[in-house]
């Protein structure tokens, strides 16, 4: 049996005032997947977040990644695994241009100045900012700042991408823009993405999977087809159909009409 890319195990945390964050969570990611976070705000996303990248340490349970303890990886071996895409660009990106910043990282693991000029050029193709190479940090847009952010990211060839709301702050376009990079860094780089968000309209084209979590908890976990199907569970999560879901729950209450080429399920629509 393949061992998952990321799992938490039973896990709690605490924080120093006394807030539960977590309790009892049991998440996973399997390689390859594409899974989502998916609770309104304070419901511990960040926080779970945390824990799988090692920055805070549970008071009960595990994290497990490619089938070893996290608290047996080195940071070294860890940084070059899993990658964390903050929330906040601002809080990520921290030189003055923008190939020194996506630099930083691989020259920082002592690779020779080829590989590292290589895996810059790499990295701001993948999310298509190569023209931006040149540029000063301070000159970016806000989603020209996720994006190197991204790429200082992906220069570290993780095989698993953790971020952390990444289309909040992002107009339409961009954000369709984020999630489309995601989707293709996923299929076809075979990177395992796990995203935190509360953006539910964009969720049924792209995970594959979606956790529901509130105060904490866990509420619900599957394939989003069978989580917006869950009106209840979805309300007192206190979040909200998807537009496509709720198009097509309507467009379903018309029994017997047919209306030809109008996908019936939200899996047909992706
Ligand atoms: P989300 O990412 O879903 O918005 P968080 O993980 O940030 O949720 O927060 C979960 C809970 O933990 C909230 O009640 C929040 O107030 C609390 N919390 C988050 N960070 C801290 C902190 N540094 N100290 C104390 N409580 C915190």
């Amino acid at each position: 049996m393949i061992s998952p890319a990321v799992s938490a195990q039973d896990v709690c945390f605490k924080y120093q005032e006394g807030t539960r964050a977590l309790d009892r969570v049991n998440f996973h990611a399997d390689p390859g997947e594409f899974v989502a976070m998916l609770a309104s705000n304070g419901s511990g996303k960040t926080t779970l977040i945390k824990v799988l990248i090692g920055l805070l340490k549970p008071e009960k349970g595990k994290v497990v990644i490619h089938g070893k303890d996290l608290s047996r990886i080195a940071k070294k071996d860890l940084f070059q695994t899993v990658g964390l895409v903050l929330q906040n660009p601002v809080d990520q990106l921290f030189a003055a241009t923008v190939e020194e910043d996506v630099a930083y990282g691989p020259r920082n693991l002592g690779f020779e100045e080829d590989e590292v000029q290589r895996r810059v050029g790499e990295a701001l193709a993948c999310v298509a900012a190569s023209e931006l190479r040149h540029r000063a940090i301070h000159h970016l847009s806000y989603g020209e700042q996720k994006r190197v952010s991204m790429a200082g990211v992906l220069a570290m060839n993780p095989s698993i991408l953790i971020l952390d709301e990444p289309t909040a702050g992002l107009d339409p376009a961009g954000e369709t823009l984020m999630m489309r990079l995601l989707n293709k860094l996923n299929r076809e780089q075979g990177i395992t993405i796990i995203l935190a968000t509360h953006n539910v309209d964009l969720l049924p084209l792209f995970a594959d999977r979606i956790y529901v979590l509130q105060r904490g908890r866990v509420l619900k976990q599957g394939p989003s087809d069978e989580i917006f199907c869950e009106h209840e569970m979805i309300r007192d999560a206190c979040l909200r159909l998807p537009y496509i879901a709720t198009l097509l729950h309507k467009l379903k209450q018309h029994d017997g009409v047919p209306i030809a080429g109008l996908p019936l399920t939200i899996g047909e629509a992706r």
